[in-house]
């Protein structure tokens, strides 16, 4: 059991000005799993003025100074990496298999690329009679969901740290163990008071207090689409830099030379993996009509050879859905999937034999989806995937196109150049080929409906950073 009473801020463990204690639920067992506090709009106001305090100093240390702490912070979370990989698979339910990879070393890769990127802040320019350098945005709040709950309070932390930027985190309620133990980890390292608070609460509370707030200079926010157009809105009037991370529906286009076996494989550990709460998940898989009912078929087999099951047995490649309503939206859409007159290939709204307790849902796949189908075009955020057929490649394209979304998509065709020249056709932020891995040295975000920043990489730096002309 994990308790924490207090909250974060200006260096110190404080208590919150409501009473208000929130329930963490382990969505394996449904027994609580830990408490933390709940903080309102007075705690959101203490938070914004110790950063905006602490602003002035810390954005005019030295970069390798910032940088230093970032590796200090590293050290950390090395150090305990174990402990927060097994605090995530109890608020998250993510298997133990995967938890500490995905959830943690890969964090950490990321937050240690910001010691070296850091240094970017003191490059500076001439042009003509001007000198253009670069300084921290200000004070930046972030408000963060639940799926990788690490990877994205460090996406932004680490570079508003390289930048010089002081920050107030919201993490979601569903998962919010994590940033306290991140917490205890800022105060190990000594950071300077006022840099990095943390205030937990409700969205509708917390989250729009952070938004509005005229102190605020930057609000990231990554979640639902529907959430991100309300702090857009919030945080219009103060005209606040807005970085939004949304969801997505992401296509991932088969060419009829590619071998079938490892893309359809790829492709339905990639939608499984996290319970299929992923923002990137290829949850549209585009099959040449020629190769369609062989695809089903590897499909039906790799997602029946996936366990569904306790987080905590190192076999399980699925846990639960994060909560009851989240199981319940998933469901929803299954039934709605079938309603459409898509055809259920396995799995479905029925629970998993034998996981009486916890929130699972059973791995489900849709043949025969037209890419008009609620289930095509809506994110279900669950273990679900669509399996389309096209005709020819240029169809495939259109078809991986028509979508609100644009954040992730992948492309397996049987030569790299192929591929290469695939992916230029699609509008999404990512693109991945032939099964290639993430890079956390590289920018990620979204087209259209799936957002308008960047995270990671050097332009996850630039979204921290003003740019100042002094014309000498
Ligand atoms: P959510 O939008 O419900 O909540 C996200 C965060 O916003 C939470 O901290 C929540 O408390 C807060 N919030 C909710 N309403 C708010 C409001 N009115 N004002 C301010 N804050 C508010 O999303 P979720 O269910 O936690 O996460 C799942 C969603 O996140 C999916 O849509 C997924 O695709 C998306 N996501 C996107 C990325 C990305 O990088 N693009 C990464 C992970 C998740």
């Amino acid at each position: 059991m994990s308790t924490y009473t207090h909250l974060y801020i200006n260096g110190d463990w404080v208590m919150p000005h409501g009473s208000g204690v929130a329930e963490v639920i382990n969505p394996a067992t449904e027994a609580i799993t830990g408490h933390v506090p709940l903080g309102d709009e007075r705690d959101v106001e203490h938070a914004v003025t110790a950063a905006r305090r602490a602003f002035p100093n810390w954005s005019r240390t030295p970069a390798s100074e910032r940088a230093a702490y970032i590796l200090a912070l590293g050290q950390q979370l090395k150090a305990r990496a174990g402990e927060m990989a097994a605090l995530i698979t109890a608020e998250l339910g993510m298997p133990v298999q995967w938890c500490q990879s995905v959830q943690v070393d890969g964090p950490l890769e990321g937050l240690l690329s910001y010691a070296e990127i850091a240094a970017l802040m003191e490059q500076q320019r001439e042009v003509g009679n001007s000198l253009v350098i670069r300084e921290a945005v200000g004070v930046c709040a972030f408000i963060n969901p639940w799926n990788y709950p690490l990877h994205q309070l460090i996406g932004k932390l680490a570079p508003a740290l390289a930048a010089g930027c002081t920050v107030v985190v919201k993490p979601s309620q569903e998962t919010p163990l994590h940033a306290f133990l991140l917490a205890e980890m800022i105060d190990a390292i000594g950071l300077p008071a006022g840099v990095f608070n943390l205030v937990s609460g409700p969205g509708a509370k917390v989250g729009e207090a952070l938004a509005r707030h005229p102190d605020v200079d930057m609000v990231s926010f990554t979640g639902s689409t529907a959430a991100g157009v309300r702090v857009s809105m919030a945080a219009a009037p103060t005209v606040k830099r807005v970085c939004l991370e949304l969801g997505g529906k992401s296509p991932f286009l088969i060419t009829a030379d590619a071998d079938l076996g490892a893309a359809v494989r790829h492709g339905v550990q990639d939608v499984m993996i996290n319970s299929g709460q992923t923002c990137t998940a290829l949850t549209r898989m585009l099959i040449p009509r020629s190769r369609y009912a062989e695809a089903l078929e590897l499909a039906r087999a790799e997602s029946e050879s996936l366990k569904v099951g306790d987080p905590l047995d190192p076999q399980s490649f699925l846990g639960p859905m994060c909560s009851a309503s989240q199981r319940r939206t998933v469901l929803d859409y299954i039934r709605v999937g079938q309603q459409e007159g898509a055809r259920l290939l396995s799995g479905g709204a029925s629970l998993p034999a034998g996981l009486e307790r916890g929130f699972y849902v059973r791995p489900t796949l849709f043949a025969e989806v037209a890419n008009g189908m609620r289930i095509a075009q809506e994110e279900i955020f669950g273990p679900v995937l669509c399996l389309l057929p096209y005709e020819d490649e240029e169809q495939a394209v259109r078809l991986a196109n028509e979508s609100p979304f644009g954040l992730s998509s992948a492309v397996w065709a049987g030569t790299p150049a192929r591929a290469l020249e695939l992916a230029r056709g699609l509008r999404a932020g990512q693109c991945f080929v032939n099964g290639a891995a993430f890079n956390y040295r590289a920018p990620f975000g979204g087209y259209k409906q799936s957002g308008n920043g960047r995270e990671w990489g050097e332009e996850g730096l630039a979204e921290f950073v003003e740019t100042k002309a002094i014309q000498c």
